[in-house]
């Protein structure tokens, strides 16, 4: 079909984007116009941990620059097959904190829920990318138990969907989940953990939107961005119909070598966010998991970049430094009020 019958043809819905990913390293390279050099090392790192984006994330990529920051997030790469000294395959030891499939309770107040195994983008940093994610998203035929141990713990106030990508599942689904949660009276507040609003905008829909906003709990959503570059002006529009429909919308951002790891970057991601009504919630220093030490920084450094993101923004816009550290009672807020340099 001629390229502007197609523009004519009405916007592809989410379903039909999610469904029509990028998983081939060869046809990445090509909608990027890059060499094929990168090609046997992207195969033999793929088969650890596949390749996947939305082909919007790809257009938001610089063509021919094979160190675009959003490239770099999801191209896999040779460097990723060399095992590196204290990296884990489970840093976070989360098989300790999984008392039924499909749930992890590492916190006080919260528990945090797998409703799909499903991501629309690998992210190569992932710290779950050697989790068993199969065995332990148990489908619908694993709610029964999750929500048991929920109503039984009247300590749980929040109940987090996260991943895979809770989004990544269509709304009679999210609904028919929270609707389990509506008579368990100890629950207070419904979060969603997603990285679909940054890389399928279209997956913000009007019906999406009423159902965060009639379900009768308190509604938060912590989206998943790491440079300005990603928000583009689809991306803004979709995080300005959360913010006006009265949802808090926060955002996480993992510290990534070559791909953040300027001030600069940091500050613009922060001011972009806030045009699109999103706030900072946490800078997280990289989790330690085998094929992600590449994207490792020293520690100084961190601290350095978060010291000039402290001098340069409004507090509100200054994310809070964190680690997680198996076995302790929350992330760990590292202070940089600790950092001489
Ligand atoms: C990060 C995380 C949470 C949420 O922690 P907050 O500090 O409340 O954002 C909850 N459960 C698990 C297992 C987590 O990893
Ligand atoms: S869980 Fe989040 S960070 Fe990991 S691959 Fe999926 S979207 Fe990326």
């Amino acid at each position: 079909m001629p390229q502007a019958s197609r523009d004519l043809k009405k916007k592809r819905s989410w379903q039909e984007a999610l469904s029509d990913l990028v998983t081939d390293p060869k046809e990445l390279l090509t909608l990027l116009e890059l060499h094929p050099d990168w090609l046997d090392a992207a195969y033999a790192a793929a088969r650890l941990f596949p390749l996947k984006t939305t082909r919007s994330f790809v257009a938001r990529m610089q063509k021919g620059n094979p160190h675009d920051p959003l490239l770099r997030q999801i191209l896999p790469l040779g460097i990723e097959l060399q095992e590196s000294e204290g990296f884990e395959r489970d840093p976070l030891k989360e098989a300790n904190v999984n008392p039924v499939p499909g749930l992890l309770h590492k916190y006080a107040g919260r528990v945090l829920v797998t409703l799909t195994s499903a991501c629309a983008v690998h992210c190569r940093y992932c710290f779950r990318r050697h989790f068993p994610y199969a065995e332990n998203n148990p489908g619908r035929a694993g709610w029964e138990k999750m929500i048991t141990y929920i109503t039984a713990d009247k300590t749980i106030s929040e109940v987090i969907l996260s991943g895979g990508d809770p989004l990544a599942a269509n709304d009679r689904l999210l609904k028919q989940f929270t609707d389990q949660l509506v008579g368990i009276p100890h629950i207070k507040r419904l979060r969603i953990h997603t990285r679909l609003p940054v890389v399928l905008p279209e997956r913000i829909t009007q019906a999406l939107i009423e159902w965060m906003v009639q379900v009768p709990f308190d509604t938060v959503m912590v989206i998943h961005a790491n440079h300005p570059q990603e928000i583009s002006s689809e991306v803004k529009a979709a995080l300005l119909s959360l913010r006006q429909a009265g949802i808090c919308v926060l955002n996480q951002t993992v510290l990534l070598r070559a791909i953040n790891d300027r001030a600069e970057t940091l500050i613009a991601l922060s001011e972009i966010l806030f045009e699109a009504g999103v706030l900072p919630y946490y800078l997280h220093v990289l989790d330690k998991v085998q094929g992600a030490a590449h994207f490792d920084l020293e520690r100084d450094k961190a601290f350095q970049l978060h010291a000039a993101l402290g001098k340069a923004l409004p507090g509100y816009l200054v994310p809070r430094l964190v680690c997680e550290e198996p076995g302790k009672a929350s992330k760990t807020v590292l202070s940089t009020a600790l950092f001489t340099g």
